[in-house]
């Protein structure tokens, strides 16, 4: 049995206007590890999305005209309180989520350096004053909080998702209802106590947590009052979220799946390639939008990177987030474990050999097998499809023409890695990709200065980066007339 020492974090009650509300109803939240029940959470509907709108709606006049800097110092307090309770909040986010302990820290970590990144973004997202052609006319721009904003966030960075979307609102004047994925609510009620305990007002950050999305998410999206929605997760739910903001002519800010191109020329490193190739699929168990979904590796090195890829995934263990040795853990449910299976059965079925892994793991559960497989092809499923899992399909290409169609020849555009000694070769991939981010000869894509975001079917807008409050700012032109 886990546990932590800040039990008060491990809070069952949603958070409505400074209230934690228990609900009528609950809901188990449950260890992927072993399926134990962690914690039972109120499962609200439609009627407390509208309060919880309500409560935002209502602290939006005050907060949205507090001084920048009170502002930032309360998102850096917010920061600070999650970096010292860092180790409490990384064990529940192992415990709901799965993954091991360590990503777990790095993924707080990497939560409050956005924060703090946020706070200073929103000490300069200045206006302008603009030249004239009228002369009996001066012109200026400033920038004001979009509104009330609904979060919508995923179960994969259950926290970073949290708080990248929160923090950069909040800071940018925003209040904010945020519903977080039903498999992971408990750490998003845990960094919404800790916003609270550092004074945070009231009605600025509310969480709504339910077990079906539907009718929440109806409030949450239709809701004349909320002027913008910022969601992740699938692109398929995006894309239906999208259809209703429309409605409204609210904002939408989307960070959708992805389908990653991994690319190795034969005059890359293979070994630095075989490396970053690990933690680019397998971080996470494979659970990572910007995970390598397609490794294309060309003719004359072929066999040699699929063995130095094998001999790495063969090394990597598999269990519990808690045991202190795990690369791998559990897949977050059964639907995510049997879509895994039947991408590699199919693709098996049709030709493809699986090097190592291959099938679920031996000690049941949720737990899959690390997979190389080669001799795949673009005929089978897992090439089109986000395989969210900790399975590598190593395809083959012999030109560059031919490798920039390949990764081009899909809809998700979010990011891609290309690995070559060639400079010139590594601008032309940068260019030619079609992808929101490109690794090249690297796969450390992310920090809080960078902007994340993608492409075509893999969403709109940008989080992190500098101007990132924009998402979250109106631009206002006044006229003075002289
Ligand atoms: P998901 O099924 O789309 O769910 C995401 C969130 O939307 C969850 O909170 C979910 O609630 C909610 N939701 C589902 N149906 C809804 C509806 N009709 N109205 C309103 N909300 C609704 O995605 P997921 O399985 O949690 O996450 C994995 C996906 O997210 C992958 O495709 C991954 O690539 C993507 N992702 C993208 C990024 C990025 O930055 N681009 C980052 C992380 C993840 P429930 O959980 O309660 O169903």
């Amino acid at each position: 049995m886990q546990t932590i020492e800040r039990r008060h974090l491990l809070s069952p009650g949603a958070r409505i206007g400074g209230e934690w509300i228990a609900g009528e109803t609950r809901f188990a939240v449950r260890d992927p590890s072993n399926g134990a029940v962690i914690a039972e959470v109120a499962d609200l509907g439609a009627d407390a999305a509208r309060n919880a709108v309500d409560a935002a709606a209502r602290a939006l006049p005050t907060w949205r005209r507090s001084p920048a800097n009170e502002r930032s110092r309360l998102i850096e307090a917010w920061a600070g309180a999650l970096l010292e309770a860092r180790e409490d909040l990384a064990r529940l986010l192992t415990w709901e989520q799965g993954k091991p302990l360590r990503q777990a820290r790095d993924e707080l970590s990497q939560g409050a350096a956005s924060l703090r990144w946020f706070a200073e973004e929103n000490r300069r997202a200045q206006g302008h004053t603009l030249p004239v052609n009228n002369a009996g006319v001066r012109n200026l721009t400033i920038k004001q909080p979009v509104g009330v904003v609904t979060a919508i966030t995923p179960w994969n960075f259950p926290a970073a998702a949290v708080l990248v979307k929160c923090g950069a609102a909040m800071a940018a004047g925003c209040t904010v209802v945020l519903k977080p994925s039903e498999f992971t609510p408990l750490i998003a009620l845990a960094v919404a106590r800790l916003a609270a305990e550092v004074g945070i007002p009231a009605g600025v950050l509310n969480v709504v947590t339910c077990s079906s999305a539907g009718a929440v998410g109806e409030v949450l999206t239709t809701e004349p009052r909320v002027q913008m929605v910022s969601f992740t997760g699938s692109t398929q739910v995006g894309k239906a979220i999208m259809g209703k903001a429309a409605g409204g002519v609210k904002k939408v800010a989307l960070e959708l799946g992805g389908n990653a191109p991994f690319i190795v020329f034969e005059d890359a490193d293979l070994a630095q390639a075989a490396d970053a190739a690990i933690g680019a699929r397998f971080y996470n168990s494979g659970q990572i939008c910007i995970g390598a979904n397609r490794f294309f590796v060309q003719d004359s090195i072929y066999e040699r990177f699929v063995s130095e890829l094998a001999a790495r995934v063969a090394r990597l263990r598999l269990g519990s987030g808690f045991e202190p040795d795990t690369d791998v853990g559990p897949l977050i449910n059964e639907q995510a474990v049997a879509k895994v299976a039947s991408l590699v059965d199919e693709a098996r079925s049709q030709g493809a050999r699986a090097v190592v892994g291959g099938q679920r793991a031996a000690r049941g559960g949720l737990f899959y097998e690390p997979t190389v497989l080669r001799d795949v092809t673009p005929a089978m499923a897992l090439y089109r499809t986000e395989i969210f899992g900790p399975v590598a399909p190593v395809y083959r290409f012999s030109s560059e023409d031919e490798v920039i169609a390949r990764a081009n020849e899909t809809d998700a555009g979010l990011s891609a890695y290309v690995y070559t000694s060639q400079v010139g070769r590594l601008w032309r991939m940068s260019e030619e990709l079609e992808a929101g981010m490109v690794g090249a000869n690297t796969t450390s894509i992310c920090a809080p200065e960078v902007p994340f975001g993608g492409i075509k079917h893999s969403g709109l807008g940008r989080e992190g980066g500098p101007g990132c409050l924009d998402e979250y700012l109106e631009v206002k032109s006044i006229c003075f007339g002289l």
